[in-house]
């Protein structure tokens, strides 16, 4: 949605409020954006209400009572754009995210049962069920909306349910179709192996030309970390993270000295705890993963050396010390950890802090070479990084991300300032951190064995200690796989990877389409419901 025709939409909206609250005569002239067609809800949503709100004026200016009639429709329509624009906390694009989400729900009904909805709004939605209440209870107190109202007197008014049912119909009304891809392979590259040269000298075995084979894909997305483990478990942080940053030249180009870089990794590896899925291989994973899309996926054209440096630490260290419980988790026993972060991304927190107590260490500290300025702006960059990958702030970013595209077609952004590439820089951290689904089913399959042996082994203690036992996490219960992928993949890691893939020079067609293969593999074990005859 163009920015401008909603700013032009939203100024048109107060200016007409005013004006019927001033019982102005004159009917205001027409609202340029009121002719648009385009497909955006909110623009249209909103130049609906202004429609509304013209036809009512123009009814009072005429009427000898000033008052004018009013259907329950247009006062839902009204109350819908209102709720919107009294929630200054949830930015226009968010709420895009999550609409679409919803829409998601309903056109895929046979998906989305209630422990998968469960499941993404437990782990990915930043407001829970108590606070749509209390949100839904603020908002009947909210002046502008009594004002709005007070404005209407004399019309029946909806009821903040029928609100939300107006809303829902409009979400299922719009409902868009899929997009789909084609195949686009990555070439294979290779690399010289500099930073661990001297960690090789010695070793000319088999496995280590295993190891050399798989090291010259690292910048594709067929690099496999599982094979390069099945040879070098204990290091393949260390082996991935020394390879990539050579290959993107910076250690060159930060003049960072080889066995200060080895140190930082022995100590960023020997940190992760060997859970199931959140271990050292996870971080090797995602650093393999943001590496390929700052170099054949494109990202990098857009983003500075600092910008690739931080990158590629904040994927590293981005589950550093974590304990194999989800936040959740911490935050309803109550925990130290919970506590000691007030409750707010306590493991994101905790991988922060851990990282840049390893850095604090003279032998690790791969930031030495930056001077004070640049530290500033890279340590900002690792923890806004790793802060974004707290599940709950997927909406957010995507969001963000979104209405950053857009504003990019229409004033030429280029993405240089830093908030921008940092604003990328988050959303492509988050895509690597749910890249598993977008792998070959093989290598996919694998993370998935992992992930559920992890959340299966909270679930057991969420029982024990007599809480309800998360979505995705009952073992007793289990959600069915294929439910359970299909509803991960359409619901969160598509519509991320897609948005990433709309940056300009960024080329991840390859991702779409595997996740596509991935997805229609879920899909042939689900039953869609029968199409609706009308
Ligand atoms: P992180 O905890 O930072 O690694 O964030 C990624 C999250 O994505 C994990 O905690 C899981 O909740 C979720 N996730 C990753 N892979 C899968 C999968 N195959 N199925 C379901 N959830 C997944
Ligand atoms: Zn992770």
């Amino acid at each position: 949605m163009p920015l401008s025709k909603q700013r032009e939409a939203l100024k048109e909206a107060a200016r007409l409020l005013r004006d019927s609250r001033a019982k102005a005569q004159d009917v205001p002239p027409d609202v340029k954006s009121s002719s648009s067609d385009d497909d955006d809800d909110d623009t249209a949503s909103l130049v609906t209400a202004v429609k509304i709100l013209k036809k009512c004026h123009a009814e009072c200016a005429e009427s000898a009572t000033s008052t004018a009639v009013v259907t329950l429709d247009d006062i839902d329509t009204l109350l819908t754009v209102f709720i919107e624009l009294v929630d200054p906390d949830t930015p226009v694009y968010t709420r895009a995210v999550e609409r679409n989400l919803m829409r998601k729900f309903s056109s895929h009904k046979h998906v989305f049962d209630d422990k998968v909805q469960g499941f993404i709004h437990q782990n990915y939605s930043s407001k829970n069920e108590e606070s749509k209440d209390n949100f839904r209870t603020a908002l009947r107190r909210t002046s502008l909306v009594q004002r709005c109202v007070k404005a209407f007197k004399g019309s029946r008014l909806a009821t903040p349910d029928s609100v939300y049912a107006a809303s829902r119909r409009r979400q299922r009304s719009n409902a868009r179709s899929e997009k789909r891809h084609s195949l686009d392979g990555s070439p294979e590259r290779s690399y010289p192996i500099g930073t661990l040269e001297a960690y090789w000298a010695a070793d000319q075995t088999a496995s280590f030309l295993l190891v050399k084979k798989e090291l010259s894909k690292i910048s594709t997305w067929s690099f496999n970390v599982l094979e390069l483990s099945k040879v070098q478990s204990a290091d393949a942080l260390l082996i991935v993270g020394c390879t990539c940053f050579d290959a993107e030249g910076l250690t060159r180009h930060f003049h960072i000295p080889a066995p200060v870089l080895r140190a930082f990794y022995f100590g960023v590896q020997a940190k992760y705890l060997p859970n199931p899925y959140h271990n050292a291989e996870h971080a090797a994973d995602v650093t393999q993963c943001v590496h390929h899309f700052l170099t054949l996926g494109g990202l990098g054209t857009q983003i500075s050396m600092r910008g690739k440096l931080a990158a590629l630490i904040a994927a590293s260290v981005h589950d550093i010390g974590h304990t194999g419980f989800s936040n959740n988790f911490h935050i309803a026993t109550n925990d130290a950890l919970a506590i000691r972060y007030a409750f707010r991304s306590p493991l994101e927190n905790m991988h922060c802090a851990v990282a840049f107590e390893l850095l604090q260490q003279k032998e690790c500290d791969i930031l030495a070479t930056l001077n004070d300025l640049e530290k500033i702006e890279v340590r900002g960059l690792i923890i806004d990084m790793i802060l974004a990958t707290d599940n709950k702030n997927h909406a957010i970013h995507l969001g963000r991300l979104d209405g950053l595209l857009q504003s990019a077609d229409e004033d030429q952004t280029d993405f240089s300032s830093l908030d921008d590439q940092k604003l990328l820089l988050q959303v492509a951290l988050h895509a690597a951190d749910v890249c598993n689904p977008v792998k070959p089913m093989d290598i996919y399959a694998v993370w998935t064995s992992r992930v559920m042996e992890e959340f299966y082994a909270q679930g057991d203690n969420e029982r024990e200690l007599g809480l309800p036992v998360s979505f995705g996490c009952d073992r007793v219960n289990p959600i069915p796989e294929a439910k359970m992928q299909a509803g991960f993949i359409i619901g969160i890691v598509r519509p991320v990877f897609e948005t990433l893939a709309k940056v300009p020079k960024v080329s991840l067609k390859h991702c779409l389409d595997q996740v596509e293969r991935n997805l229609a593999h879920w899909q042939d074990q689900l039953t869609p419901p029968p199409p609706v005859v009308t």
